[in-house]
This record gives structure tokens, sequence and C-alpha cells, in this order.
């Protein structure tokens, strides 16, 4: 199985990203995926739980930005809530949206986390970009077409491999 496809850490939702395990890292920055990742698809809306937390690690002093592929207009209308960069129709897994986030957030790769819920475009462009990849349970909501009928049955096939590996084990860090 290729390396490039595994995430660094596997975790239920971005709760449990908690900034004293960021700051351990070394990790001073944070590109999230929107899509299922920090709003569920079917809404523009945070809930108060992300809210909260995204809040907070802003206040932790964490720069935070967004790479989404989705359009200009729903990208910037979840962005603007919270007044983070964002580099919308991404085209990921390319690494060069990831390349433009790091230069609104001024941080360098090795410092820099990608959350994201899909293997194939988030954790693949992240490890291509070389950053600290974060794989989530996609939250609930209904897919993009696509990823249904593309991208689920191959991650399924990639993260079960994942969850037998040694090398990422649920919420836990290397
Ligand atoms: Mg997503």
């Amino acid at each position: 199985m290729l390396k490039i496809l595994y995430p660094k850490m596997y975790v239920s939702s971005i709760l449990e990203i908690k900034p004293c395990l960021l700051k351990e890292k070394g990790l001073k920055g944070i590109i999230f995926d929107l899509d299922n990742t920090i709003v569920r698809r079917d809404s523009v809306v945070f809930t108060p739980e992300i809210w909260k937390h995204l809040s907070e690690l802003q206040r932790e002093g964490f720069k935070m930005g967004i790479v989404s592929n989705n359009s200009r207009k729903r990208v910037g209308a979840v962005a603007g809530q919270m007044s983070l960069p964002a580099v919308p129709r991404a085209v990921k897994p390319l690494v060069r949206p990831f390349r433009r986030a790091l230069k609104l957030l001024g941080t360098r790769p090795d410092e820099t986390a990608l959350v994201g819920d899909q293997i194939f475009t988030d954790i693949l462009g992240g490890n291509l970009t070389g950053l600290y990849t974060i794989l989530v349970v996609p939250m609930e909501g209904k897919d993009f077409w696509g990823t249904k009928l593309i991208g689920r049955p191959l991650e399924k096939i990639v993260l079960a491999r994942i969850k037998k590996s040694a090398g990422v084990l649920h919420g836990k860090w290397d």
C-alpha cells in the first residue's frame, strides 16, 4: 500500500484535535478541508461545538485556513464567518492550492497540519505538500455524488489497511 495515502493521524472529529497536541508536534498552522470536515455538506453553518473549538484554536494562536474544491461562493460564505483565509476551487490533490494556503498562513509545510475527510484529495494532497496529515471521519450529511460513487468505496479499502497497519492507530499521534 502506498504510504503517500496514509494520514499521520486518524480521529473521529476535529474536536479531538487539541491545541496542546498540535503544539507538542511543533505545529503552528492548520489547513482545513471544508465539506464534511468543518461543516456538513448540506450546510453553511458551523455547529456550536465546532465553532467553539475553532475559536479556541484561533485564540491559542494557530494560523488557520481552508482549502476546498468547492465553489468560491460556498467556501467564502463559510470562511467569512471566522475571517479565515481560503483557497476555493482548489483541485485537490494538486499541491499548488496547498502551497497557496501556506503562503496565506505564513507557515512552513513541516509546521502545518492538514485536516480532511478524504484520502484521495485531502490526505494525498497534504502528504505531497509535506504537511502533517490528519484524517477525520466525515460529518453526517450528503456526500457529493462523485465522492459517493468513486471516492468512498476506494477509501474503505485504504482505511481497512490503515486500521490494520501499526503505523497509524485511531486517535494516536506518531
Ligand atoms: Mg471533505
